[in-house]
């Protein structure tokens, strides 16, 4: 993904075509306003979601967006695919075609996703480093045990990545059902995770992402907009 950061210098002339030495002369005429407020030095950051004018002339105004979706299974977690519907199919938000996906779900997972197109935010929420925790309801073939409770919490070796999984906390609700925190998002983690114990994962079900919780409220396949208390939650776990 292209870098969304520009100095103003720069921005203004590659957007006007006025070169940067006399971008200069418009920042001390004070012609140049960010968000609202006359433009304050020469190097000053452009972000992809501050607004620039130049006098009257709009330059730039783009918002960011934020959603959640409640992903029902049988949708391909991408914004485009040849034989199946994907997630951004299911948004009737008016810049869909701007957004990606936060993280991926497999076909028939269902649950949580995030949805944004905001690269930096998105970035930030997948670093592996930010060990973000994610929560998951599972349903499996074979009864559970406490074998399973200290496997995941010690960690498992993939032999493909040739890496072990950072602790994981499970949370048996009956043999065949449990709650699986992780804080990271290895390729089918879930399944193979329980695939080392030859359990095949029957349903998987996201419903938490560093203690945002699905909206009980959203039925499957139904999105909306992060509240400005959601985005602040994220927010701090990311800063
Ligand atoms: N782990 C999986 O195996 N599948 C998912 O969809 C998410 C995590």
């Amino acid at each position: 993904m292209q870098s969304n950061r520009a100095r103003l210098d720069r921005f203004v002339s590659e957007k006007t075509g006025v070169n940067r030495r006399d971008v200069r002369l418009l920042l001390a005429q004070g012609r140049l306003l960010i968000d609202g407020k006359p433009a304050q030095a020469i190097n000053q950051i452009v972000d992809q979601f501050c607004s620039v004018f130049l006098d009257d002339q709009c330059l730039q105004e783009n918002q960011a967006h934020y959603l959640m979706l409640h992903k029902p299974a049988g949708v391909v977690s991408a914004t485009k695919d040849d034989h199946n519907p994907t997630v951004i199919d299911l948004l009737d938000h008016e810049a869909r075609g701007s957004l990606h996906i936060v993280g991926r779900l497999d076909f028939n997972t269902t649950g949580l996703m995030l949805l944004t197109n905001d690269g930096r935010w998105s970035r930030a929420l997948t670093q592996p480093e930010k060990k973000i925790p994610k929560w998951y309801r599972v349903r499996v073939e074979k009864a559970l045990t406490e074998d399973y409770v200290q496997a995941f919490a010690k960690g498992l070796y993939f032999s493909y990545e040739d890496l072990t999984t950072l602790p994981a906390k499970l949370i048996i609700i009956n043999p065949y059902e449990a709650e699986l925190c992780l804080f990271e998002g290895r390729y089918h983690q879930v399944k193979r995770m329980f695939g080392h114990f030859d359990n095949e994962v029957l349903a998987l079900h996201r419903f938490s992402v560093g203690g945002l919780e699905l909206d009980p409220e959203l039925l499957p396949g139904h999105s909306r907009v992060l509240s400005a208390a959601e985005l602040h939650h994220l927010a701090a776990l990311v800063s």
